[in-house]
């Protein structure tokens, strides 16, 4: 028999069930999607700083479930990284943006996440020559994203591999920049061609001024160093005017050019900034 405490836990422990449940569900639902193919890409256009044009766009991974509508990214890469099915994914991603980058206005570039795993091994570099082959896109035009925690386990490993990619042409972009914590010293020991900023360094910036601080050093500190400067997660007009002011950046990204779109839409909107 179940006393009214007990009864509370075994609520609780239920709810827990539930949720196990549920997630295991979502990844059966998940390997079944990147066998069938049932994942599809959008991209989000890099704007020159004053919205003349588009230089760049980053490939980004969704999943519609057929009863749960759109899930996230942000939910479904990291069950994937969880189960080793990540590099599936990043495969995939591969794939469809350089056919995609194919029917772009050249030069115009794609950039593609890479997970930690995928940099496990040097698999990786043999794959995106291929795939670069097969549709016949200049190296030039991919970018590659990596986040400070790829670097975490195997420094010199991950180095070695991006630094393969680099002799290729292909260029490397550091992601999330300034969420971690020894990042400064990154900027200069590893083999990177461009630095995103993370947008919670843009949230705010135009009524905090240590953030402003903060980014004017590693916006200085990246620019002798020869890199490039990508502000990601610019919302708002008033965002937009505090980074051209300071001159932050090379290239802009976020809502107040334009959400993740579909490849076609990106050809449209690099005419219009063509035209502009
Ligand atoms: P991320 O690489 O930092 O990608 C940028 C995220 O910020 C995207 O979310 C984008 O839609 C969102 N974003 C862009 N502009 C703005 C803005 O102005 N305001 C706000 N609030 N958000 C903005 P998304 O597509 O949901 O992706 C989330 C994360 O999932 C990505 O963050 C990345 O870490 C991961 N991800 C997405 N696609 C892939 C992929 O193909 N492979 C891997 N490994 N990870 C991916
Ligand atoms: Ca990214
Ligand atoms: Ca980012
Ligand atoms: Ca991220």
């Amino acid at each position: 028999a179940k006393s009214t405490g007990n009864g509370t836990l075994t609520a609780f422990r239920s709810e827990m069930d539930a949720q196990y449940i549920d997630e295991q569900k979502l990844r059966v639902d998940l390997r079944q999607a990147i066998e069938n193919r049932g994942l599809h890409v959008v991209y989000q256009p890099m704007y020159r700083p004053d919205g003349s044009g588009i230089e760049c766009s980053e490939a980004l991974v969704r999943w519609r479930h057929p009863e749960r509508g759109m899930v996230g990214p942000n939910v479904f890469i990291p069950m994937a990284e969880d189960m080793g099915l990540v590099s599936h994914i990043t495969h995939l991603v591969l794939d469809q943006a350089c056919r995609d980058c194919a029917t772009w206005p050249e030069p115009m570039a794609v950039s593609v996440n890479l997970s930690i795993q995928d940099l496990r091994n040097d698999d990786i570099v043999g794959y995106v020559a291929d795939v670069l082959k097969r549709y016949s896109v200049d190296p030039s035009r991919l970018h590659l994203e990596v986040t400070e925690s790829c670097f975490m386990d195997e420094p010199v490993a991950v180095s070695a591999i991006l630094n393969q990619f680099r002799v290729t042409g292909v260029t490397i972009a550091i992601d999330d920049f300034g969420t971690g914590f020894s990042s400064l010293s990154y900027l200069d020991s590893l083999p990177l061609d461009v630095v995103k900023i993370d947008r919670a360094f843009i949230r705010n910036i135009v009524e905090d001024q240590r953030k402003l601080k903060l980014l004017r050093g590693i916006v200085h500190l990246s620019r002798e160093l020869g890199l490039k400067i990508v502000v990601e997660g610019v919302e708002t007009k008033e965002q937009l005017a505090l980074v051209n002011r300071h001159r932050f950046s090379d290239l802009v990204q976020g809502y107040v050019f334009s959400m993740p779109v579909a490849s076609e839409k990106i050809i449209e909107l690099a005419a219009e900034g063509a035209s502009a």
